[in-house]
């Protein structure tokens, strides 16, 4: 079946400047990425923070103009032009619902908001559509004429789910949308998402940096690491002790690290790379303790798996490039 949503050799690059008298150098955010979503399905997304995950995201809502490659939906590529009308059919929910959410206006202003910008229906279709989406997500009616300060941050997760939902969209973009929650918060948004999900039909990209949050709600899963998929497949086939050395890292993080702080550097031995100048070769070498000689020089390819795809030098039979001397080098 023909995938809902589709990015095909998409890549992201910006010019950044160093300091003030620094040259302009190109970051590559996205470097040739291609993911679909069939309908219904969750793709989890995982990486570290700058791995490139929310670029990826800001695509796919129009927020950002992809450098090169096509996005696709219902088959269909999709040019600037035709944002408006998208947002109908992809909505986000945000991480932090203190700082998406407009603490002047009231919670019935809010989560009626994208049927006023759109112009679907009057004031008492909007109000009856926004009575109806509080009984969905879990709010008292009561909120209607409450302030986001007046609420805890679950609450405020769900008047963001609401305000997504309201628009009846077929996908939603969720980019890390229960990091800033306490854990027992946590999975109550998240059995709400996936609740939600069912009875909607909804497809949703998944992003987070803790595995352990995609797992409970996604069916596969892309690994990102400065810009690439490195790997990619199914939930069951990622817990597999064979998979890419970085997700092997991932797995292996007991520790779940803060919001946007990364993997606890105890398992990969450096800080997370500056995109700006990415290691040679395969850019996880300095990082991974599966490292050869030539993973320092020669970048590897994707290559494919029952599941998915996996872009490591030890999967590459055919290259011969899956043996070779280990990469000797401090602190690893
Ligand atoms: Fe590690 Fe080499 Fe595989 Fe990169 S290509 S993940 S450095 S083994
Ligand atoms: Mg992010």
């Amino acid at each position: 079946t023909q995938p809902v949503l589709e990015l095909r050799s998409v890549s992201k690059t910006y010019t950044v400047k160093q300091g003030m008298f620094g040259k302009p150098k190109p970051l590559k955010a996205i470097n040739d990425v291609s993911i679909s979503l069939k309908r219904g399905e969750v793709l989890g997304l995982v990486g570290e923070s700058g791995c490139g995950k929310s670029t990826l995201a800001k695509i796919l809502l129009g927020l950002e103009e992809p450098t090169k490659g096509e996005v696709r939906v219902d088959g269909e590529v999709i040019g600037a032009t035709d944002r408006r009308t998208l947002a109908r059919r992809i909505q986000p929910i945000f991480q932090d619902p203190y700082s998406s959410l407009n603490p002047r206006k009231s919670i019935e202003d809010i989560i009626s908001l994208p049927l006023r910008v759109h112009s679907i229906g009057d004031s008492n279709t909007q109000d009856k559509a926004v009575r109806e989406i509080l009984d969905i997500v879990g709010l008292p009616q009561r909120v209607m004429r409450t302030y986001p300060s007046q609420m805890s941050g679950g609450q405020r997760q769900r008047v963001a789910i609401a305000r997504a939902l309201i628009m009846k969209p077929e996908i939603v973009i969720c980019d890390e949308p229960t990091s800033a929650l306490d854990v027992s918060v946590q999975s109550q948004i998240l059995n709400l998402l996936n609740d939600l999900r069912a009875e909607f039909n909804l497809t949703y990209l998944f992003i987070s940096h803790d595995l352990a949050v995609v797992e409970h709600l996604a069916t596969r899963v892309a690994v990102m690491y400065l810009g690439r998929i490195v790997e990619e497949s199914s939930v069951g086939g990622l817990f597999d002790t064979s998979g890419h050395p970085y997700t092997q890292a991932l797995l292996k993080s007991v520790l779940t690290p803060e919001a946007g702080k990364g993997v606890p550097d105890t398992e990969l031995g450096m800080e997370y790379p500056n995109p700006i100048a990415p290691p040679s070769g395969c850019h996880f070498h300095p990082r991974c303790p599966m490292a050869m000689t030539h993973c320092a020089t020669v970048p590897p390819r994707p290559v494919p798996t029952p599941e998915g795809h996996v872009e490591c030098h030890l999967f590459d039979t055919e290259n011969g490039h899956d043996t070779g001397t280990p990469l000797m080098r401090e602190g690893v």
